[in-house]
């Protein structure tokens, strides 16, 4: 009988996970869910993190010691990062686009628009925000009582804790300098950048100087050091094939967790919070299904004709499937580059370095939700955005994306440097919370394959593009 491939296994993974929540929320046995059976899929993320950090560290630096000089690195490197910001472009682009056609935010009763509109008012009022556009609530005294109301209700709401400690942490990241970004790649101590898991930029900029050395000093100095790094980085790719033995049974534990801690023991809830979100979250999702199914089957067939439309999504499969459970790029990277390299043929020159850095910087499904969100935001408030402010959205999203750390709900703190750069309230994050994790899921999916689209079209210029027909996905992480 034919081996089921590993993609389906973990899709079914997948399904029993969220049926098995959804059960034992209607048995009462959420708390059974979260304490037995959830610890399983935080392992699985702990496994596959400690597993890219080293990963990185080392494929980097053998990447860039097997390209052989300075010169070619050079250029790859300045193609990579134009083909990333392009992507990037692009995607806050098409989220723009359809926010606006569809506008989400409109389709809510006009009744609670005006309330939300009221509260925009009154929180611009307090930050000395000048309001330009619609009517002014406020200055008509019909709606002062409402006004009152609107204010306690507000207080209450910016006290969630959980919203406030995002709040924190993007406050402190819009604080600094204009430079500071810069300064954050440079570690001092470079076994801090190792321990502290979210500065993967450091590890990458550590491994390329390291790497980049070593192509200075000669050959019989440098070779063993090579040898040994290049083995190194197979003993963590072989890591990766052992725990992806177990990764449909990791993403069932992981997904009865994550759905059990959302619903509890009253699933109703889900779908009550659905109900109200489900435009704004219909519109992220169709970006993100334009992104994966038309716009990189349409660069792929422009730059590498190579690759056939579904021979890409079987040669990925894995790592998207994976994506969508852990909803970390950064855990997903390691078989993100053994999906790539394997099934793709892309060299591992090119897979070495262009994966980590795009699985750091280049998150194209996280731009396009925070374009959507931002603008949905504004809709729900009834605030027409100007032609700048969307513009200023495309400039802080492609930032704000290029800055969010590759872990679950990172995209949704940086959203609240985007929404404070066009004049909203960064506590409106608050608004949308509820349904972030599933669609954190999906943006994390575009986000991995953009990083494939990529570093395919990189390796197809520089000659190191061996595909060679579909393979089968489920042999990649074979032990053998
Ligand atoms: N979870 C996403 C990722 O790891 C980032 C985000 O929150 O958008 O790619």
């Amino acid at each position: 009988m034919k081996k089921l491939a590993l993609h389906w296994k973990i899709i079914i993974g997948l399904i029993l996970g969220v049926l098995w929540a959804l059960v034992s929320s209607k048995l009462g046995w959420s708390q059974f869910t979260i304490d037995w059976i959830a610890p399983f899929g935080t392992i699985f993320i702990n496994l596959l993190k400690l597993i890219a950090v080293p990963l990185v560290l080392f494929s980097v630096i053998s990447g860039v010691a097997n390209i052989g000089d300075p010169a070619s690195l050079g250029r790859m490197g300045g193609k990579t990062l134009l083909a990333y910001l392009i992507t990037t472009v692009l995607a806050v682009s098409l989220g723009l686009t359809l926010v606006n056609l569809i506008k989400p935010g409109a389709l809510i009763d006009e009744d609670s628009r005006i309330d939300n509109r009221i509260s925009y008012e009154i929180w611009a009022g307090e930050q000395g925000y000048e309001i330009k556009d619609g009517i002014n609530y406020l200055q008509e005294p019909e709606y002062l009582e409402r006004a009152q109301r609107i204010t306690d209700l507000s207080k209450s709401e910016l006290q969630d804790a959980s919203v406030a400690s995002k709040m924190e942490t993007a406050n402190e990241t819009k604080d600094a300098g204009p430079l500071q970004p810069l300064v954050d790649i440079v570690p001092q101590n470079f076994f801090k950048s190792l321990s502290d898991n979210g500065l993967m930029l450091q590890i990458i900029f550590f491994a390329l100087f390291f790497g980049i050395c070593l192509l200075f000093i000669p050959n019989e100095k440098s070779d063993p050091v090579t040898k040994i790094v290049d083995s190194i980085m197979e003993v963590f790719l072989k890591m990766v094939d052992l725990v992806m033995q177990a990764a449909p049974f990791f993403v069932f534990a992981l997904l009865a967790g994550v759905v059990s801690k959302m619903a509890g023991d009253d699933i109703g809830k889900v779908y009550e919070i659905f109900k109200g979100l489900s435009w704004y979250s219909l519109t992220v999702a169709l970006g993100l299904v334009l992104m994966i199914f038309i716009v990189y089957p349409l660069i792929l067939k422009l730059f590498v004709k190579k690759i056939p439309y579904s021979g890409f999504f079987k040669a990925i499969s894995p790592a998207q499937t994976l994506a969508f459970s852990t909803s970390s790029s950064a855990a997903t990277l390691p078989v993100t580059m053994e999906c790539v390299e394997e099934n793709l043929g892309v060299d591992k020159k090119i897979t070495s370095f262009v994966l980590p850095i795009g699985a750091t910087v280049n998150m194209d499904g996280t731009c396009l939700y925070q374009a959507v969100a931002v603008v949905f935001l504004a809709q729900l408030h009834m605030i027409d955005l100007t032609i700048t402010q969307q513009l200023i959205i495309v400039v802080t999203a492609t930032l704000a994306s290029i800055g969010s750390a590759a872990v679950p709900s990172a995209g949704l703190v940086m959203l609240i440097i985007v929404l404070d750069s066009v004049g909203l309230n960064p506590a409106w994050i608050a608004i949308i919370f509820p349904v972030d994790r599933i669609l954190d899921m999906m943006r994390t999916v575009v986000n991995v394959t953009g990083d494939a689209t990529v570093s395919s079209i990189i390796a197809n210029g520089e000659g190191m593009l061996h595909y060679e027909g579909p393979k089968d996905p489920s042999d990649t992480f074979d032990l053998d």
